[in-house]
Order: structure tokens, then C-alpha cells, then sequence
């Protein structure tokens, strides 16, 4: 990983953790091939509907929001509260902390 990118990514978790004491690395999997998806910085509690793309940690996807083993569309590009996300498509994907 670049030098530029660990400091960008220190500086955003030190500004998440003063926003909120609680925030939670999760690992997202496809339901249907179990491949690992996102690592994802998830603030709240509760079931996951949205990745916002600015708390995705660490992406094994292609950037096409498909599953890069089955190639099964997971999620939809959305704006929400003006900031680009990821809308989950349900039952696509699973969660494990
Ligand atoms: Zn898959």
C-alpha cells in the first residue's frame, strides 16, 4: 500500500473515532460463493443496507459491484445524503464481524 494512502486512511479513522467511539471493521461476503467482498467501516448497529464507498476499507471486487468469483450483481450505485454508496441488494451478500 502506498505511503499517502495509510496516512489518508490513519487520519480518516482518527476522524471517525472522534465522530463516533463504537465504529466496527466488518467483512462483507457474497451469499452465493462466500468470497470475500469489502472490509467496511460500519458506525451503527444493525442490518447492513448501504456501503458508503468512502468507509469501504479494503475492496476485492473489480469496482463493478459484482462478486469478482461469480460475477452475482450485489449492490446498486446510488447517491444517499449526497455522498456515493453501494445499495445492497438483499440476500446477496452476508456479514461476519
Ligand atoms: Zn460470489
Amino acid at each position: 500500500m502506498a505511503q499517502g494512502q495509510i496516512r489518508k486512511q490513519a487520519k480518516f479513522i482518527r476522524y471517525h473515532r472522534t465522530i463516533c467511539a463504537s465504529i466496527k471493521t466488518i467483512k462483507i461476503y457474497c451469499a452465493n460463493c462466500h468470497a470475500l467482498l469489502y472490509k467496511y467501516y460500519k458506525a451503527q448497529e444493525g442490518h447492513l443496507v448501504k456501503c458508503y464507498q468512502e468507509n469501504i476499507k479494503e475492496d476485492y471486487t473489480r469496482g463493478d459491484l459484482k462478486c469478482p468469483n461469480c460475477s452475482v450483481s450485489f449492490a446498486r450505485e446510488k447517491m444517499i445524503h449526497g455522498k456515493p454508496a453501494n445499495k445492497i441488494i438483499q440476500g446477496k451478500v452476508y456479514v461476519r464481524h
